[in-house]
């Protein structure tokens, strides 16, 4: 549990002359769950595409396995490969088989063998319960399916990190559930290493090892799951959880 994955000092973040990240600072380890909390607007989501290199930040450095990030796309190309990201909007490939979505990447970009990445998927396919959609085309999909074939897309690249942001947020309710419970099952049978953004609360707080509650761009609680839901030590945050109620 005390493998270093990811440090982040002094990341400092703004959109033109406004400034939405300020100095914020956290090590996350492996193996470690981080649930990132706090009011729409705040800079969840920025922060989040910082990590994957798809918002450059101004200033602050990013460590990543130990190595230095270096922020050029074609250094983000390599760890985007390592860092796996899921959004609110499941952005499959519309014009490929479910199976053509998971396999295109680690054949095309990892170079691995095609048969063996075949079989992994269609084993991943199983473990969410989809086999039976190998073949089908997303359009044929429900919400709740097209996000944990998604989830599938990213985890076939053996990433060492998954960013998660609001992947529920567009579900009907019904098929919320089944898509929380494979993140869940990733923590739990996999031991991912994972930053999860979600509005789901009682989520939150069955899987998060650590709370990062960000207000205004500035972290203003770093707390273990259980104490921050039980009793977070400041104002802020305890409203934030008295308007999730
Ligand atoms: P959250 O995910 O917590 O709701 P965001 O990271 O989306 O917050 O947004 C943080 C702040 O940055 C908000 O004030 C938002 O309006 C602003 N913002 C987000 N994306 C952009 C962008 N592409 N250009 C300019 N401002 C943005
Ligand atoms: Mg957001």
């Amino acid at each position: 549990m005390e493998t270093e994955i990811l440090k982040v000092t002094h990341l400092n973040k703004f959109y033109g002359a406004r400034q939405v990240l300020f100095d914020v600072n956290f090590t996350l380890h492996q193996g470690e769950v981080l649930t990132l909390l706090g009011p729409s607007g705040s800079g969840k989501s920025t922060l989040l595409r910082t990590l994957n290199g798809l918002e450059a930040f101004q200033a602050g450095t990013l460590t990543f396995n130990g190595q230095p990030v270096v922020a050029d796309e074609a250094h983000w190309q390599k760890l985007r490969q390592k860092i796996g990201m899921v959004f609110q909007s499941y952005d499959l490939f519309p014009n490929l088989t479910v199976l053509e979505n998971i396999t295109l990447a680690p054949v095309k970009i990892q170079g691995r063998p095609a048969a063996t990445v075949q079989a992994e998927a269609l084993a991943l396919l199983e473990r969410v319960g989809l086999s039976a959609y190998a073949k089908a085309y997303p359009r044929e999909l429900s919400g709740g399916q097209k996000q944990r074939i998604a989830i599938v897309r990213a985890l076939a690249l053996h990433p060492e990190l998954m960013l998660f942001d609001e992947v529920t947020a567009s579900l009907d309710p019904e098929m919320v559930r089944g898509v929380l419970e494979i993140i869940k099952q990733l923590s739990q049978e996999a031991a991912m290493t994972m930053i999860i953004v979600t509005h789901e609360m009682n989520f939150a707080a069955q899987i998060a090892d650590r709370v990062l509650f960000l207000a205004d761009g500035k972290i203003v609680e770093d707390t273990p799951g259980q104490q921050f839901f039980a009793q977070p030590q400041t104002k802020r945050a305890q409203e934030f959880l008295d308007s999730m109620d």
